[in-house]
């Protein structure tokens, strides 16, 4: 039985040239606005993951937290950010990754996973794949098991998903 899928596609707006020549930026505030289209891309992500029992789901900021907060509360987890290094008061684990021009750093509460809990983690959108290595990262200085990846976008030519291995990927829509 096939089902039909909501025209998520038709709520992103792509912008040409932003932030410099040659990106087309995917920005997602138009799905957002709209309750119906972001009710509805929450509800199908969560029912792609459900099986996967996660015991807590992880996003990066900040666009993470528009995506991984709705679904943790929709699994009926919680729900823990990974930040840039600096905006955590607690004490924190640190990973780096490579950017286009110098480095950045992404960081989580020491606590803010037990060893051995199954952690999802949860972004907007899979590029290079930077993002989620690094988060990977931290999650496994933690002690969690990464169980899978989320995503709203995936950009398919970057080929990010190189970067997860064995580790279930889900991308509502993909760009090819
Ligand atoms: P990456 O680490 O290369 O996978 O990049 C992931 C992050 O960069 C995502 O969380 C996005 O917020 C942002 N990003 C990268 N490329 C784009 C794009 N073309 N449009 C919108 N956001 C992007």
């Amino acid at each position: 039985m096939s089902k039909e899928t909501y025209p998520f596609k038709d709520y992103i707006r792509v912008i040409p040239d932003f932030p410099q020549p040659g990106i087309r930026f995917k920005d997602i505030t138009t799905l957002l606005k709209n309750g119906k289209a972001y009710y509805a891309a929450i509800e199908e992500m969560k029912e792609a993951v459900q099986h996967l029992n996660v015991d807590v789901v992880a996003g990066p900021e900040a666009r993470g937290f528009v995506v991984g907060a709705p679904l943790a509360l929709a699994l009926g987890v919680g729900f823990t950010p990974i930040r840039k290094s600096g905006k955590l008061p607690g004490e924190i684990v640190t990973a780096g990754y490579e950017l286009e021009y110098g480095k950045d750093q992404l960081a989580m509460h020491k606590d803010a996973i037990e060893p051995g809990q199954r952690v999802l983690i949860a972004d907007d959108l899979l590029a290079t794949g930077g993002t989620i290595e690094t988060s990977i990262n931290l999650v496994k200085q933690l002690g969690g098991e990464v169980v899978g990846a989320a995503f709203l976008i995936e950009l398919a030519y970057l080929n990010g998903r190189d970067k997860l291995g064995e580790i279930p990927l889900f991308s509502l829509m993909t760009y090819e």
